[in-house]
């Protein structure tokens, strides 16, 4: 089925990009421009990471809150659990929510290296008891994470499931979906979901790659499947920058404009702090913002 010409009988969605905190100065530079050219695109909201352990807590705390100072956009802050004391995690949130920032993406996190998860003793074990906590502190609205394919580490599909719906049940008020390459996996999913009693927003998380090498790599880390057709339209590419990044917009393209003729008016896309390819695809889909 081919998608109708946005902006003939579909409205215009809603968006929201996601940043992760710059770790130099010339860094701190491109995700300033990054922002500059997509703030006219009116977000929902803009999420910045937060790595593993809380081990950008002070950049991604300076991002948030340079955002609130300097911009329009509302800024919702990454927090992981993995790591910490109920106690830190607490003044994390507490800090934010002082500052003005009222939107969290709660996540348990990864242990750095790879090795196997353990919960702290005296933290929160998983991203549901996170959503709880966080909702102690103050009410908050938060996004948590789904996984189309399944959480690598999650005991079955069914199981995965029942986990996004304990995390909508404790105070979460949306799902933010992992990457996914093939738009079936998350429609799928979608499905599975409501029949599981789950009505809340799964946000498709859509990131334009524009090499191989990165979209193997993003699919090897978080349990997401890379389709033998992204290999052929690379192939033979990696000197050919300019043209990976039209194939990347089409393919991104067209991811979107299969999801939005099936009735999908949400995306949040991973900019990677790199504005071009998201701001085509958000034209494509009809937003032009102010
Ligand atoms: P959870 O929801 O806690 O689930 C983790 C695993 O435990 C799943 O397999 C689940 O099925 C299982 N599980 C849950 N509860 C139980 C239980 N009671 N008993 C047994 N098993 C259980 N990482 C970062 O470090 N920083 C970020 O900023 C960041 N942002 C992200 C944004 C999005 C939208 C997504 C999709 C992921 C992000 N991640 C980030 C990665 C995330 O931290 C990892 O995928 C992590 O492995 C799981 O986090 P979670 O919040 O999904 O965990």
């Amino acid at each position: 089925r081919i998608a109708p010409l946005p902006g003939s009988i579909q409205a215009v969605p809603e968006i929201s990009f996601e940043f992760f905190p710059p770790k130099t100065e010339a860094l701190e530079a491109q995700l300033w421009a990054c922002i500059r050219r997509l703030e006219p695109l009116a977000p929902q909201f803009v999420s910045v990471t937060y790595g593993a352990g809380g081990s950008t807590q002070e950049r991604t705390h300076a991002t948030v809150l340079r955002l609130v100072r300097e911009t329009s956009l509302i800024p919702a802050a990454h927090l992981t659990c993995v790591g910490a004391t109920r106690g830190a995690v607490d003044d994390v949130a507490r800090r934010y929510w002082d500052a003005g920032v009222c939107h969290i993406v709660a996540l348990r996190g990864d242990v750095p290296g790879g090795a196997p998860y353990q919960a702290h003793p005296d933290g929160y074990a998983f991203a549901s008891d996170l959503v709880a906590g966080l909702k102690r502190v103050a009410d908050f609205d938060i996004s948590v994470a789904a996984y189309p394919e399944t959480h690598p580490q999650a005991a079955s599909p069914a199981a995965d499931l029942d986990n996004l719906k304990r995390k909508l049940d404790a105070g979460a008020n949306r799902a933010i979906t992992q990457v996914f390459f093939d738009t079936s996996h998350y429609l799928d999913f979608l499905d599975r979901a409501l029949a599981a009693g789950i009505t809340a927003p799964i946000i498709p998380g859509i990131m334009p790659v524009s090499n191989f090498a990165q979209a193997k790599r993003i699919g090897e880390m978080g349990g997401t499947s890379v389709p033998a057709w992204m290999a052929e339209m690379f192939d033979g590419l990696d000197d050919d920058a300019e043209t990976r990044k039209m194939v990347a917009a089409a393919v991104a393209a067209e991811q979107v404009r299969i999801l939005q003729a099936n009735g999908i008016d949400e995306f949040h896309f991973y900019t990677l702090n790199r504005a071009d390819l998201t701001y085509a695809i958000a034209r494509i889909l009809g937003v032009k913002g102010k």
